[in-house]
Protein backbone atom coordinates (compact mmCIF):
# COMPACT_ATOMS: atom_id res chain seq x y z
CA UNK A 1 0.00 0.00 0.00
CA UNK A 2 2.61 2.47 1.06
CA UNK A 3 4.29 1.66 -2.66
CA UNK A 4 0.94 3.12 -4.03
CA UNK A 5 1.43 6.52 -1.87
CA UNK A 6 5.21 7.23 -2.64
CA UNK A 7 4.80 6.35 -6.12
CA UNK A 8 2.17 9.05 -6.49
CA UNK A 9 3.53 11.34 -4.56
CA UNK A 10 7.47 11.09 -6.38
CA UNK A 11 4.86 11.66 -9.55
CA UNK A 12 3.34 14.55 -8.79
CA UNK A 13 5.97 16.45 -7.10
CA UNK A 14 8.42 15.62 -10.21
CA UNK A 15 5.80 17.38 -11.96
CA UNK A 16 5.07 20.10 -9.73
CA UNK A 17 8.52 20.86 -9.54
CA UNK A 18 9.18 20.86 -13.34
CA UNK A 19 5.93 22.70 -13.47
CA UNK A 20 7.01 25.05 -10.88
CA UNK A 21 10.10 25.87 -12.83
CA UNK A 22 8.56 26.35 -16.46
CA UNK A 23 5.52 28.64 -14.97
CA UNK A 24 3.09 25.80 -15.35
CA UNK A 25 2.52 24.17 -12.49
CA UNK A 26 -1.35 23.15 -12.02
CA UNK A 27 -1.36 22.16 -15.81
CA UNK A 28 2.00 19.86 -15.23
CA UNK A 29 0.58 18.32 -11.74
CA UNK A 30 -2.81 17.62 -13.90
CA UNK A 31 -0.99 15.43 -16.62
CA UNK A 32 1.21 13.82 -14.21
CA UNK A 33 -1.98 12.62 -12.52
CA UNK A 34 -4.13 11.56 -15.66
CA UNK A 35 -0.95 9.56 -16.88
CA UNK A 36 -0.82 7.92 -13.37
CA UNK A 37 -4.73 7.04 -13.48
CA UNK A 38 -4.46 5.56 -17.39
CA UNK A 39 -1.01 3.11 -15.68
CA UNK A 40 -3.44 1.91 -12.71
CA UNK A 41 -5.79 1.37 -15.04
CA UNK A 42 -3.86 -0.94 -17.51
CA UNK A 43 -2.48 -2.38 -14.43
CA UNK A 44 -6.14 -3.61 -12.80
CA UNK A 45 -6.58 -4.49 -16.68
CA UNK A 46 -3.89 -7.04 -16.75
CA UNK A 47 -5.26 -7.86 -13.63
CA UNK A 48 -8.46 -8.19 -14.93
CA UNK A 49 -7.32 -10.41 -17.73
CA UNK A 50 -4.90 -12.88 -15.18
CA UNK A 51 -7.60 -13.60 -13.44
CA UNK A 52 -10.17 -14.38 -16.22
CA UNK A 53 -7.30 -16.68 -18.22
CA UNK A 54 -4.63 -17.44 -15.49
CA UNK A 55 -2.96 -19.85 -17.62
CA UNK A 56 -2.97 -17.42 -20.80
CA UNK A 57 -1.74 -14.28 -19.30
CA UNK A 58 0.91 -13.20 -16.82
CA UNK A 59 0.00 -11.59 -13.37
CA UNK A 60 0.74 -7.50 -13.56
CA UNK A 61 4.18 -6.60 -12.35
CA UNK A 62 3.54 -3.87 -10.55
CA UNK A 63 4.85 -3.16 -6.26
CA UNK A 64 1.90 -2.23 -4.19
CA UNK A 65 -1.68 -3.33 -3.50
CA UNK A 66 -2.18 -4.80 -7.10
CA UNK A 67 0.66 -7.22 -6.12
CA UNK A 68 -0.45 -7.63 -2.83
CA UNK A 69 -3.78 -8.68 -4.15
CA UNK A 70 -1.94 -10.94 -7.25
CA UNK A 71 0.13 -12.93 -4.22
CA UNK A 72 -3.23 -13.57 -2.33
CA UNK A 73 -5.07 -14.96 -5.14
CA UNK A 74 -2.17 -17.20 -6.09
CA UNK A 75 -2.13 -18.05 -2.56
CA UNK A 76 -5.52 -18.99 -2.30
CA UNK A 77 -5.32 -20.64 -6.16
CA UNK A 78 -2.57 -22.84 -4.52
CA UNK A 79 -4.92 -23.68 -1.45
CA UNK A 80 -7.58 -24.62 -3.38
CA UNK A 81 -5.81 -26.86 -6.19
CA UNK A 82 -4.47 -28.69 -3.47
CA UNK A 83 -8.02 -28.72 -1.58
CA UNK A 84 -9.54 -30.41 -5.22
CA UNK A 85 -6.82 -32.53 -5.45
CA UNK A 86 -7.53 -33.80 -1.69
CA UNK A 87 -11.44 -34.42 -2.95
CA UNK A 88 -10.76 -35.56 -5.97
CA UNK A 89 -8.79 -38.17 -4.47
CA UNK A 90 -11.27 -38.97 -1.85
CA UNK A 91 -13.91 -39.04 -3.93
CA UNK A 92 -12.04 -41.29 -6.74
CA UNK A 93 -11.57 -43.55 -3.35
CA UNK A 94 -15.40 -43.58 -2.51
CA UNK A 95 -16.28 -44.60 -5.96
CA UNK A 96 -13.59 -47.29 -6.68
CA UNK A 97 -14.74 -48.64 -2.68
CA UNK A 98 -18.79 -48.86 -3.65
CA UNK A 99 -18.04 -49.50 -6.91
CA UNK A 100 -16.49 -53.14 -5.23
CA UNK A 101 -19.52 -53.93 -3.07
CA UNK A 102 -21.11 -56.64 -3.58
CA UNK A 103 -24.74 -54.59 -3.06
CA UNK A 104 -25.94 -52.29 -6.06
CA UNK A 105 -25.89 -48.92 -5.32
CA UNK A 106 -27.93 -46.09 -7.29
CA UNK A 107 -27.81 -42.46 -6.43
CA UNK A 108 -31.21 -41.01 -7.21
CA UNK A 109 -32.59 -37.56 -7.83
CA UNK A 110 -35.61 -35.90 -6.23
CA UNK A 111 -37.65 -37.87 -9.00
CA UNK A 112 -35.82 -41.05 -8.66
CA UNK A 113 -33.69 -40.52 -11.59
CA UNK A 114 -30.06 -42.02 -12.17
CA UNK A 115 -27.19 -39.51 -10.71
CA UNK A 116 -25.08 -42.32 -10.26
CA UNK A 117 -24.43 -46.46 -9.61
CA UNK A 118 -21.75 -48.60 -8.96
CA UNK A 119 -21.01 -51.63 -11.33
CA UNK A 120 -23.18 -53.66 -9.45
CA UNK A 121 -26.16 -52.23 -10.09
CA UNK A 122 -25.49 -53.40 -13.72
CA UNK A 123 -25.36 -57.05 -12.75
CA UNK A 124 -27.96 -57.08 -10.42
CA UNK A 125 -30.25 -54.24 -11.90
CA UNK A 126 -29.08 -53.82 -15.35
CA UNK A 127 -28.86 -50.26 -14.82
CA UNK A 128 -26.02 -49.27 -16.48
CA UNK A 129 -23.98 -45.74 -15.58
CA UNK A 130 -23.29 -43.47 -16.97
CA UNK A 131 -25.80 -44.58 -19.92
CA UNK A 132 -28.40 -44.42 -17.88
CA UNK A 133 -27.94 -41.55 -16.55
CA UNK A 134 -30.89 -39.25 -15.93
CA UNK A 135 -33.32 -42.39 -16.21
CA UNK A 136 -36.31 -43.28 -13.82
CA UNK A 137 -35.21 -46.57 -11.66
CA UNK A 138 -38.72 -47.32 -12.48
CA UNK A 139 -38.28 -47.74 -15.49
CA UNK A 140 -35.55 -49.80 -15.44
CA UNK A 141 -36.93 -51.97 -12.43
CA UNK A 142 -40.54 -52.59 -12.86
CA UNK A 143 -41.70 -54.89 -10.07
CA UNK A 144 -44.87 -53.73 -8.65
CA UNK A 145 -43.25 -54.11 -5.41
CA UNK A 146 -40.22 -52.08 -6.19
CA UNK A 147 -42.51 -48.98 -7.83
CA UNK A 148 -44.53 -49.07 -3.96
CA UNK A 149 -41.26 -48.61 -2.21
CA UNK A 150 -40.49 -45.76 -4.38
CA UNK A 151 -43.81 -44.13 -3.28
CA UNK A 152 -43.05 -44.72 0.45
CA UNK A 153 -41.41 -42.07 2.87
CA UNK A 154 -38.45 -44.33 2.93
CA UNK A 155 -37.63 -45.23 6.31
CA UNK A 156 -34.71 -47.15 7.05
CA UNK A 157 -37.01 -50.23 7.96
CA UNK A 158 -39.03 -50.15 4.81
CA UNK A 159 -37.59 -53.22 2.93
CA UNK A 160 -38.90 -55.65 -0.08
CA UNK A 161 -37.90 -58.82 -1.43
CA UNK A 162 -38.17 -59.38 -5.30
CA UNK A 163 -36.35 -60.77 -7.89
CA UNK A 164 -33.48 -59.26 -10.10
CA UNK A 165 -34.63 -58.26 -13.21
CA UNK A 166 -31.43 -59.52 -14.90
CA UNK A 167 -32.14 -63.10 -13.53
CA UNK A 168 -35.46 -64.25 -11.39
CA UNK A 169 -33.11 -66.98 -9.57
CA UNK A 170 -31.57 -63.76 -7.74
CA UNK A 171 -33.46 -62.77 -4.91
CA UNK A 172 -32.83 -58.90 -3.49
CA UNK A 173 -33.69 -57.06 -0.53
CA UNK A 174 -34.17 -53.17 -1.48
CA UNK A 175 -33.79 -50.11 0.54
CA UNK A 176 -34.48 -46.92 -0.25
CA UNK A 177 -32.97 -44.50 2.01
CA UNK A 178 -33.48 -40.75 2.30
CA UNK A 179 -30.28 -38.04 2.37
CA UNK A 180 -29.60 -34.55 1.59
CA UNK A 181 -33.15 -32.85 1.69
CA UNK A 182 -34.45 -34.45 -2.01
CA UNK A 183 -31.51 -37.17 -3.19
CA UNK A 184 -32.28 -41.13 -2.37
CA UNK A 185 -30.14 -43.90 -2.26
CA UNK A 186 -31.12 -47.20 -3.83
CA UNK A 187 -29.47 -50.26 -2.28
CA UNK A 188 -30.18 -53.52 -3.34
CA UNK A 189 -28.55 -56.49 -1.45
CA UNK A 190 -28.65 -60.52 -3.20
CA UNK A 191 -30.11 -62.80 -0.41
CA UNK A 192 -30.71 -65.83 -2.88
CA UNK A 193 -28.32 -67.43 -0.63
CA UNK A 194 -29.33 -66.71 3.26
CA UNK A 195 -33.04 -67.22 1.69
CA UNK A 196 -31.46 -70.84 0.45
CA UNK A 197 -29.70 -70.82 4.12
CA UNK A 198 -33.04 -70.54 6.10
CA UNK A 199 -34.75 -72.42 3.82
CA UNK A 200 -32.62 -75.00 4.49
CA UNK A 201 -32.54 -74.58 8.33
CA UNK A 202 -36.05 -74.55 8.23
CA UNK A 203 -36.36 -77.67 6.35
CA UNK A 204 -34.50 -79.44 8.59
CA UNK A 205 -36.23 -78.37 11.92
CA UNK A 206 -38.85 -79.90 10.10
CA UNK A 207 -37.03 -82.82 8.94
CA UNK A 208 -35.79 -84.06 12.29
CA UNK A 209 -39.06 -83.47 13.71
CA UNK A 210 -40.96 -85.33 11.21
CA UNK A 211 -38.51 -87.94 11.68
CA UNK A 212 -38.51 -88.18 15.65
CA UNK A 213 -42.17 -88.30 15.96
CA UNK A 214 -42.43 -91.30 14.15
CA UNK A 215 -40.73 -93.76 16.74
CA UNK A 216 -41.83 -92.00 19.40
CA UNK A 217 -45.68 -92.34 18.40
CA UNK A 218 -44.49 -96.12 18.51
CA UNK A 219 -43.49 -96.02 21.99
CA UNK A 220 -45.97 -93.58 23.31
CA UNK A 221 -48.51 -95.98 22.09
CA UNK A 222 -46.95 -99.13 23.36
CA UNK A 223 -46.30 -97.26 26.72
CA UNK A 224 -49.58 -96.23 26.90
CA UNK A 225 -51.12 -99.76 26.12
CA UNK A 226 -48.47 -101.62 28.45
CA UNK A 227 -50.04 -99.39 31.39
CA UNK A 228 -53.19 -101.04 31.69
CA UNK A 229 -52.52 -104.29 30.35
CA UNK A 230 -50.53 -107.24 32.16
CA UNK A 231 -51.10 -109.45 29.44
CA UNK A 232 -47.57 -111.14 28.90
CA UNK A 233 -47.92 -111.60 25.57
CA UNK A 234 -49.02 -108.15 24.38
CA UNK A 235 -45.33 -107.95 26.10
CA UNK A 236 -43.50 -109.81 24.63
CA UNK A 237 -44.32 -108.45 21.29
CA UNK A 238 -43.78 -104.93 22.42
CA UNK A 239 -40.31 -104.97 23.71
CA UNK A 240 -38.55 -105.57 20.76
CA UNK A 241 -40.25 -103.17 18.72
CA UNK A 242 -40.08 -100.69 21.25
CA UNK A 243 -36.02 -101.42 21.46
CA UNK A 244 -35.44 -101.19 17.82
CA UNK A 245 -38.09 -97.35 18.21
CA UNK A 246 -35.70 -96.26 20.30
CA UNK A 247 -32.55 -98.01 18.56
CA UNK A 248 -33.66 -96.02 15.76
CA UNK A 249 -34.02 -92.51 17.83
CA UNK A 250 -30.35 -92.92 19.66
CA UNK A 251 -28.49 -93.71 15.79
CA UNK A 252 -30.17 -90.64 14.80
CA UNK A 253 -29.32 -88.52 17.11
CA UNK A 254 -25.67 -90.10 17.25
CA UNK A 255 -25.67 -89.03 13.39
CA UNK A 256 -27.40 -85.64 14.12
CA UNK A 257 -24.37 -85.27 16.31
CA UNK A 258 -22.10 -86.35 14.62
CA UNK A 259 -22.86 -84.01 11.33
CA UNK A 260 -23.08 -81.36 13.35
CA UNK A 261 -19.69 -81.58 14.67
CA UNK A 262 -18.50 -81.90 11.26
CA UNK A 263 -20.29 -78.97 10.19
CA UNK A 264 -19.17 -76.64 12.78
CA UNK A 265 -15.81 -77.98 12.97
CA UNK A 266 -16.05 -78.07 16.77
CA UNK A 267 -13.91 -81.31 16.26
CA UNK A 268 -10.13 -79.79 14.40
CA UNK A 269 -8.91 -82.74 11.87
CA UNK A 270 -6.66 -85.47 13.41
CA UNK A 271 -4.22 -85.77 10.19
CA UNK A 272 -2.18 -88.43 10.32
CA UNK A 273 -0.54 -91.12 8.07
CA UNK A 274 -3.02 -93.60 7.53
CA UNK A 275 -3.00 -97.07 5.50
CA UNK A 276 -5.81 -97.17 3.66
CA UNK A 277 -5.61 -100.31 2.97
CA UNK A 278 -5.96 -101.70 6.71
CA UNK A 279 -8.54 -99.29 6.87
CA UNK A 280 -10.37 -100.72 3.95
CA UNK A 281 -9.70 -104.51 4.99
CA UNK A 282 -11.21 -103.52 8.58
CA UNK A 283 -14.51 -102.31 7.00
CA UNK A 284 -14.86 -104.96 4.80
CA UNK A 285 -14.41 -107.29 7.38
CA UNK A 286 -17.04 -105.14 9.95
CA UNK A 287 -19.47 -105.29 6.89
CA UNK A 288 -19.70 -109.01 6.91
CA UNK A 289 -20.98 -108.72 10.37
CA UNK A 290 -24.11 -107.00 9.10
CA UNK A 291 -27.30 -108.16 9.79
CA UNK A 292 -28.49 -107.13 6.02
CA UNK A 293 -25.27 -109.16 4.39
CA UNK A 294 -26.91 -111.68 2.60
CA UNK A 295 -24.06 -113.75 0.95
CA UNK A 296 -23.02 -110.60 -0.43
CA UNK A 297 -19.37 -110.77 -2.58
CA UNK A 298 -17.11 -108.31 -1.70
CA UNK A 299 -13.52 -108.02 -3.42
CA UNK A 300 -11.26 -105.49 -1.91
CA UNK A 301 -8.42 -104.33 -4.56
CA UNK A 302 -5.49 -102.51 -3.17
CA UNK A 303 -4.28 -101.13 -6.09
CA UNK A 304 -1.76 -98.77 -4.39
CA UNK A 305 0.66 -98.46 -1.74
CA UNK A 306 0.67 -95.60 -0.54
CA UNK A 307 -0.53 -94.44 2.79
CA UNK A 308 -3.11 -91.20 3.16
CA UNK A 309 -2.64 -87.90 5.76
CA UNK A 310 -6.51 -88.33 7.06
CA UNK A 311 -7.94 -87.94 9.99
CA UNK A 312 -8.00 -92.28 10.32
CA UNK A 313 -11.45 -91.76 12.76
CA UNK A 314 -13.44 -89.70 10.39
CA UNK A 315 -12.47 -91.37 7.13
CA UNK A 316 -13.36 -95.07 8.47
CA UNK A 317 -16.81 -93.63 9.48
CA UNK A 318 -16.88 -92.12 5.74
CA UNK A 319 -15.73 -95.43 4.02
CA UNK A 320 -18.20 -97.47 6.62
CA UNK A 321 -20.98 -95.47 5.33
CA UNK A 322 -20.37 -96.32 1.65
CA UNK A 323 -19.54 -99.97 2.30
CA UNK A 324 -22.61 -100.36 4.63
CA UNK A 325 -25.29 -98.92 2.06
CA UNK A 326 -23.92 -100.68 -0.51
CA UNK A 327 -24.36 -104.06 1.68
CA UNK A 328 -27.92 -102.58 2.60
CA UNK A 329 -29.48 -101.28 -0.58
CA UNK A 330 -28.39 -104.15 -2.89
CA UNK A 331 -29.88 -107.50 -2.98
CA UNK A 332 -28.33 -110.80 -1.63
CA UNK A 333 -25.35 -112.34 -4.17
CA UNK A 334 -24.18 -108.10 -5.58
CA UNK A 335 -20.52 -108.11 -6.02
CA UNK A 336 -19.00 -105.54 -4.14
CA UNK A 337 -15.86 -104.06 -5.08
CA UNK A 338 -14.07 -101.31 -2.72
CA UNK A 339 -10.48 -100.49 -4.45
CA UNK A 340 -7.70 -98.00 -3.43
CA UNK A 341 -5.77 -96.12 -6.29
CA UNK A 342 -4.31 -93.23 -7.54
CA UNK A 343 -6.37 -91.90 -10.83
CA UNK A 344 -4.46 -89.05 -12.70
CA UNK A 345 -4.31 -86.19 -9.77
CA UNK A 346 -6.46 -87.90 -7.33
CA UNK A 347 -6.59 -90.16 -4.86
CA UNK A 348 -9.61 -92.65 -5.01
CA UNK A 349 -11.40 -95.02 -2.31
CA UNK A 350 -14.33 -96.36 -4.80
CA UNK A 351 -17.10 -98.38 -3.75
CA UNK A 352 -19.08 -99.86 -6.65
CA UNK A 353 -21.69 -102.35 -6.43
CA UNK A 354 -23.79 -104.38 -8.87
CA UNK A 355 -26.89 -103.84 -7.05
CA UNK A 356 -30.09 -102.02 -8.73
CA UNK A 357 -28.37 -98.74 -9.56
CA UNK A 358 -30.31 -95.58 -8.20
CA UNK A 359 -32.50 -93.19 -11.12
CA UNK A 360 -30.53 -90.31 -12.13
CA UNK A 361 -32.88 -87.64 -10.81
CA UNK A 362 -31.70 -88.70 -7.23
CA UNK A 363 -27.89 -88.66 -7.61
CA UNK A 364 -27.99 -84.80 -7.07
CA UNK A 365 -30.18 -85.02 -3.90
CA UNK A 366 -28.38 -88.22 -2.20
CA UNK A 367 -25.78 -86.09 0.13
CA UNK A 368 -28.97 -83.97 1.05
CA UNK A 369 -30.00 -84.58 5.10
CA UNK A 370 -32.47 -87.45 5.39
CA UNK A 371 -32.88 -87.77 1.54
CA UNK A 372 -33.86 -91.20 0.95
CA UNK A 373 -34.84 -92.99 -2.45
CA UNK A 374 -37.03 -95.62 -1.21
CA UNK A 375 -37.96 -94.17 2.62
CA UNK A 376 -39.88 -97.22 2.88
CA UNK A 377 -36.75 -99.44 1.87
CA UNK A 378 -34.45 -97.22 3.90
CA UNK A 379 -36.34 -96.93 7.29
CA UNK A 380 -36.28 -100.95 6.84
CA UNK A 381 -32.41 -100.82 6.77
CA UNK A 382 -32.54 -98.67 9.82
CA UNK A 383 -31.13 -95.90 7.37
CA UNK A 384 -31.04 -92.36 8.96
CA UNK A 385 -30.98 -90.79 5.69
CA UNK A 386 -27.74 -88.82 7.14
CA UNK A 387 -24.95 -91.06 6.04
CA UNK A 388 -24.16 -89.61 2.76
CA UNK A 389 -24.34 -86.09 4.40
CA UNK A 390 -21.81 -87.13 6.83
CA UNK A 391 -19.53 -88.94 4.14
CA UNK A 392 -19.88 -85.45 1.88
CA UNK A 393 -18.89 -83.32 5.06
CA UNK A 394 -15.80 -85.65 5.79
CA UNK A 395 -14.40 -85.60 2.28
CA UNK A 396 -14.72 -81.75 2.46
CA UNK A 397 -12.76 -81.71 5.79
CA UNK A 398 -10.35 -83.52 3.23
CA UNK A 399 -10.39 -81.03 0.58
CA UNK A 400 -11.71 -84.52 -1.28
CA UNK A 401 -14.70 -84.66 -3.24
CA UNK A 402 -17.44 -87.48 -3.61
CA UNK A 403 -18.50 -88.58 -6.79
CA UNK A 404 -21.74 -90.72 -7.52
CA UNK A 405 -22.15 -92.80 -10.54
CA UNK A 406 -25.09 -94.70 -10.89
CA UNK A 407 -27.60 -96.59 -13.16
CA UNK A 408 -31.18 -98.21 -13.44
CA UNK A 409 -30.31 -102.12 -13.40
CA UNK A 410 -26.36 -101.61 -13.29
CA UNK A 411 -25.31 -100.58 -9.93
CA UNK A 412 -23.31 -97.76 -8.22
CA UNK A 413 -20.40 -96.37 -7.51
CA UNK A 414 -19.32 -94.08 -4.84
CA UNK A 415 -15.78 -92.59 -5.32
CA UNK A 416 -13.53 -90.65 -3.00
CA UNK A 417 -11.42 -88.41 -4.85
CA UNK A 418 -8.91 -87.22 -2.75
CA UNK A 419 -5.75 -84.48 -4.11
CA UNK A 420 -3.37 -86.51 -4.80
CA UNK A 421 -0.64 -84.36 -2.87
CA UNK A 422 -2.52 -85.76 0.28
CA UNK A 423 -0.87 -89.19 -0.63
CA UNK A 424 2.21 -90.45 1.10
CA UNK A 425 5.10 -93.10 1.06
CA UNK A 426 4.03 -96.01 3.62
CA UNK A 427 5.70 -95.51 6.43
CA UNK A 428 6.69 -98.27 9.54
CA UNK A 429 5.19 -97.50 12.95
P1 LIG B 1 -29.04 -93.87 5.23
O1 LIG B 1 -28.28 -93.39 6.42
O2 LIG B 1 -30.51 -93.89 5.45
O3 LIG B 1 -28.51 -95.12 4.65
P2 LIG B 1 -27.68 -92.36 3.22
O4 LIG B 1 -27.55 -90.90 3.25
O5 LIG B 1 -26.48 -93.17 3.54
O6 LIG B 1 -28.90 -92.71 4.15
O7 LIG B 1 -28.20 -92.79 1.79
C1 LIG B 1 -29.23 -92.06 1.19
C2 LIG B 1 -30.03 -92.93 0.25
O8 LIG B 1 -29.23 -93.30 -0.85
C3 LIG B 1 -30.44 -94.23 0.87
O9 LIG B 1 -31.68 -94.09 1.51
C4 LIG B 1 -30.56 -95.15 -0.30
O10 LIG B 1 -31.86 -95.07 -0.85
C5 LIG B 1 -29.59 -94.56 -1.32
N1 LIG B 1 -28.35 -95.36 -1.45
C6 LIG B 1 -27.18 -95.16 -0.83
N2 LIG B 1 -26.26 -96.04 -1.23
C7 LIG B 1 -26.85 -96.85 -2.13
C8 LIG B 1 -26.41 -97.95 -2.93
N3 LIG B 1 -25.16 -98.44 -2.85
N4 LIG B 1 -27.31 -98.50 -3.76
C9 LIG B 1 -28.56 -98.04 -3.85
N5 LIG B 1 -29.03 -97.00 -3.13
C10 LIG B 1 -28.20 -96.41 -2.29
Amino acid sequence: MQWDYWRLLTVLSLAGFVGLVVGHMMAFLFVAALIYIFWMQSKWNQLQAWLDKPKKNSSPQAEGVIDDVCRQIEQMRAQNSSRKKKLTGYLKRFQSATAALPDAVVVMGEFGQVSWANTSAMTLLGINWPHDNGVRVNNLVRDPAFQKLLELENNAEDVIIAASPMNDRIQLEFKVVRYASKDRLLIARDITQTQKLQRMRRDFVANVSHELRTPLTVLRGYLETLTTESDQELWQQALPIMQQQSQRMHLMIKDLLALSQLETGEKPLQHRPTDICKLLHSVVEDAKRLEHFHQHQISLHCLSEKWLMADADELRSAISNLVFNAVKYTPAETLIDVRWHIEGIFAVIEVKDTGEGIAQHHLDRLTERFYRVDSGRARETGGTGLGLAIVKHVLQRHKAELVIQSAIGEGSSFKCCFPVKSVMDKIDI
